[in-house]
């Protein structure tokens, strides 16, 4: 059965509670990681997700808050042996960057390294990213400080669609990337360039007649502000809560 799971919910400042925003789709043909920060292979594990089972990986854009963890996940799949192959997908600005990063590390050198092949998106709205029996995952340029994808997970078996905005400030793209979602997982890290507050995030869901906010990406430091919630339904009449890492959301 096919399902989301938070694995983080911070803003750029992650605490020990909240680490910083990333997640994984999990269906019967594997599981997507999308994002991967810090150490990954701690949050996979306790999350139960073996690092096998993750076959593709999505990466939203490239800040460090987002994607830190490559360069680590990779190191550890394969000293621990792995030799199916990965795919990153992600627009070019991010990936020519990751490409560069991992050869710093001169990862050309490391013996007997499973296969990454890389899968480079059209900065266009509704991109297929991938496709399988159970879901479609869908991509769409958002407004961020650097080229930014939002995503829309949808399942195939239930029909049901949660849109995922990244890191954006309230965009068009956003709404129809979201337009008619059961759920929109939203930024809310407070109204500045480059960036959504909750208030505007419940605007963006009632324009784009979800049947629910999550917020993520929220500042954590030196708390989370409880009010970020109530900011959110003055504009939004449906369900709003704060998403929270290892929650997992259901796809079907
Ligand atoms: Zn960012």
């Amino acid at each position: 059965m096919a399902e989301l799971i938070i694995l983080g919910t911070a803003n750029s400042i992650p605490s020990v509670e909240h680490a910083n925003t990333h997640m994984a789709v999990r269906s019967r043909s594997g599981t997507i990681l999308i994002d991967c920060v810090s150490t990954p292979v701690i949050r996979l594990e306790r999350a139960g997700i073996a690092l096998d089972d993750i076959q593709d990986v999505i990466l939203t854009h490239f800040h460090p808050d987002h994607v830190s963890g490559v360069p680590l996940l990779l190191m550890n799949m394969w000293l621990l042996g792995r030799e199916v192959p990965l795919r990153i997908y992600g627009l070019n600005h991010c990936l020519k960057r990751i490409e560069d990063m991992m050869s710093f590390y001169q990862w050309e050198n490391w013996p007997e390294f499973f296969t990454v092949s890389f899968h480079r998106l059209p900065e266009t709205e509704a991109e297929v990213v991938l496709q399988n029996d159970e879901l479609r995952i869908l991509s769409s340029p958002v407004h961020h400080l650097v080229p930014t994808i939002g995503l829309r997970f949808e399942s195939s078996t239930s029909g049901r669609h949660i849109a995922y905005s990244c890191d954006t400030e309230p965009c068009d793209e956003v709404t129809r990337l979201a337009s008619g979602a059961e759920i929109l997982i939203h930024e809310a890290t407070g109204r500045s360039p480059g960036h959504t507050s909750a208030a505007q995030a419940g605007e963006i869901a009632a324009r784009a007649e979800v049947g629910q906010l999550l917020l993520i990406h929220y500042p954590v430091h030196p708390a989370v502000n409880p009010d970020l919630v109530h900011q959110a339904g003055e504009s939004f009449q449906g369900p709003v809560s704060l998403a929270e890492d290892f929650m997992h959301i259901p796809l079907e």
